[in-house]
């Protein structure tokens, strides 16, 4: 009898927001809504809440969170939010947004993805760019490495569960589950790159730094502080990847192709295409695990 009349109460409710609102979205019934800002960490959440949760992502696939602004009707969606996950290493997105959104909607919680990550200070190419204007910012891309996005994982869990207390058990059994599959992508790719030590990976954007110092790559970025190259610094480039032989340059669809196809072209090489921002996250950085592995 309770949980008719909370049904019927539900029903009531969604009736009159709809009527009254113009919801477009069907009613997602109990879920909570999660809004993320980029597309891997909707994954996280889906794979720690399941059919507790109905995510939102901010910046959609194909755009650059480094400078993206979101739609009216994005903000909009803020005020229906329960919880916020945001990486919180510094990605231009929550940098210029993030107090606006939390004003939005004061009652929502914030989960920071980043609590407990050590994050790295962005290389600084003094040739580039002389003026120290960036001194001490820090790397945003944290989530490229499978041990950080345990961690995230982690964080994301906990918020949840504050949340939603009753969701706790099966929170945790999802949680533990994915942590498993991120840590078996961990494995295979220390077997994958073992070896590899050391070896230079020329990327456009600066995206893979955590990736690369957790396996002992070293990566070299076309792009300095979201600037395209100098003909200096391409010409420098172009010289390093011949004395070190190599062959490819990384560009994701995200960012300009066409400083990576000069050097690629001068190298006699080829451009691929690798993105930090692919929802599917244990695929995708399988497969860059991979390309990076031919080096
Ligand atoms: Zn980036």
């Amino acid at each position: 009898m309770k949980f008719r009349s909370y049904i019927l109460l539900l029903l009531l409710l969604s009736v009159l927001s709809v009527g009254c609102k113009k919801v477009s979205e069907p009613s997602a019934g109990a879920r909570i809504n999660v809004m993320v800002s980029i597309e891997p960490m909707a994954t996280f959440v889906e794979a720690i809440g399941a059919e507790r949760v109905n995510v939102t992502v901010m910046v959609p696939r194909g755009a650059n969170p480094h400078t993206y602004e979101p739609k009216p009707s994005q903000l909009r969606a803020v005020s229906r939010a329960g919880l916020y996950a945001k990486v919180g290493s510094g990605v231009e997105f929550e940098l210029m947004w993030m107090d606006r959104i939390v004003k939005l909607n004061p009652k929502m919680r914030i989960v920071d993805s980043s609590a407990g990550i050590e994050l790295l200070r962005v290389e600084r190419d003094k040739e580039h760019d002389g003026h120290e204007s960036h001194e001490g910012r820090s790397d945003p891309h944290i989530w490229t490495s499978p041990v950080n996005a345990i961690k995230m994982v982690e964080n994301i869990y906990s918020g949840l569960v504050t949340l939603d207390p009753e969701g706790r058990e099966v929170y945790r059994a999802n949680k533990e589950a994915y942590v498993k599959k991120l840590k078996g992508l961990d494995g295979s790719i220390r077997a994958l790159l073992k070896g590899k030590e050391g070896t230079r990976v020329i990327v456009y954007h600066p995206a893979w730094a955590y990736f690369a110092s957790l396996y002992g790559l070293e990566e070299v970025s076309v792009e300095h502080d979201g600037k395209a190259p100098t003909p200096q610094g391409v010409a420098r480039l172009v010289k390093m990847a011949k004395e070190e032989r190599i062959r490819i340059v990384f560009t994701s669809p995200e960012f300009s192709m066409r400083a990576a196809e000069v050097i690629a072209r001068e190298i006699n090489g080829e451009v691929e295409r690798i993105s930090p921002l692919k929802r599917e996250y244990i695929e995708n950085i399988e497969r860059v695990a991979e390309a990076f592995s031919k080096l």
